[in-house]
């Protein structure tokens, strides 16, 4: 078969809520590893192996770097130079929320900031449109009105398909939900974190989500790389944790976090595979998430992404033991 047909073989595709978009179960972010500061040839590699194994949602923001907006100029450069010809098998996003340039109008939830940010972010992706524009972040200083109607004019100026927003709390997601339906441009998709670290998702914003038919695609499924067995025995050299610019910082290493991977990369190996397929699948394993956006610095961390898809299923005893080692 066809290399451009086969892409779409293996990789399943899920409901975004209630909308008619269909997602990846397993999306790529370009937070990390993608920069001006990283080697092009390898970021080039990674976009290219996840596409043609069936990822076709790719998650960016305009401060992704460093330096700030590098992300951005990277996958431009490779739409331009590999993938010109497949814009339309691509779901492309960016966001605005965070700092992204000096002075009163370069973060949070303006009208101003948003919608020169999604011009800046499409000049420097060389693109027409992002398929979703998020809200990175909620503003607690700007009416929640002005920044989802900056959402909407982005959506109607034909610069985003579609509204998402992200790290918004469940009575916040309520009212931004309410206020963009007023408007007539429905979000989406919301962003939060959600691994088997991180849990806040559960304790409300899913049923938010379900009750509004938006669908999630949650971010650091791995707990930034911890929830791997990466760091069984330290932590090694070139990963995010020993990287100056990575974000996880060695203090969010602890024993008793280390003692819990241990436990559960054992009911991995039962189930016949790596601690970092284990959790990616137990994300899954709530139908309220639509994708789970994984980073990665090499090839091979996406294709072991990919080879959960015929081992999603989990059975009661294994869901118990985990829950067990989890809240130990
Ligand atoms: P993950 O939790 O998936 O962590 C990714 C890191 O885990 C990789 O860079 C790699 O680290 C390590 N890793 C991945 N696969 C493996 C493997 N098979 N074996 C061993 N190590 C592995 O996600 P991220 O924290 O990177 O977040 C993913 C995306 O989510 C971002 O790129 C971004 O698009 C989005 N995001 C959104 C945010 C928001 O506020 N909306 C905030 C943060 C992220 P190493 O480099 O050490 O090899």
């Amino acid at each position: 078969m066809e290399k451009d047909q086969l892409r779409y073989e293996n990789m399943k595709y899920s409901r975004c809520g209630k909308s008619g978009l269909l997602l990846p179960k397993i999306s790529l972010g370009l937070w990390h590893n993608f920069a001006g500061v990283d080697v092009y040839e390898n970021s080039k590699e990674m976009v290219l192996r996840a596409f043609d194994l069936g990822i076709t949602h790719f998650d960016l923001a305009n401060n992704y770097g460093p330096p700030p907006g590098s992300a951005e100029e990277t996958f431009g450069k490779i739409l331009r130079e590999e993938l010109s010809a497949y814009r339309d098998q691509m779901i492309i996003t960016s966001k605005a929320g965070y700092l992204m340039w000096p002075g009163p109008y370069g973060e949070w939830g303006s009208r101003k900031y948003l919608i020169s940010s999604c011009d800046q972010s499409l000049k420097r992706m060389g693109l027409d449109y992002v398929d979703i524009f998020y809200s990175h972040r909620p503003d607690p200083d700007t009416p929640l009105e002005e920044t989802m109607m900056a959402l909407d004019q982005i959506v109607r100026s034909g610069k985003s398909l579609y509204a998402g927003i992200s790290n918004y709390d469940p009575e916040q997601s309520q009212q931004a939900f309410d206020i963009l339906k007023s408007l007539g441009t429905p979000c989406v998709v919301h962003q939060p974190s959600y691994s088997m670290f991180n849990r806040w998702v559960e304790d409300g914003l899913l049923n938010v989500l379900e009750k509004n038919g938006v669908g999630s695609v949650v971010f650091s499924p791995l707990f930034q790389g911890l929830l791997t067995d990466k760091y069984l025995k330290g932590i090694p050299e070139g990963s995010r944790a020993a990287k100056s610019h990575g974000f996880l910082q060695s203090s969010q290493i602890t024993e008793e976090k280390i003692h819990k991977i241990k436990a559960l990369n054992l009911i991995a190996e039962k189930r016949g595979q790596k601690m970092a397929q284990l959790a990616l699948c137990w994300v899954l394993r709530d139908p309220r998430v639509t994708s789970v956006i994984i980073g990665a610095s090499k090839v091979s961390q996406i294709e072991d992404a990919v080879g959960i898809l015929d081992n999603l299923e989990f059975s009661e005893g294994e869901l118990t033991s985990i829950e067990a080692i989890l809240k130990a």
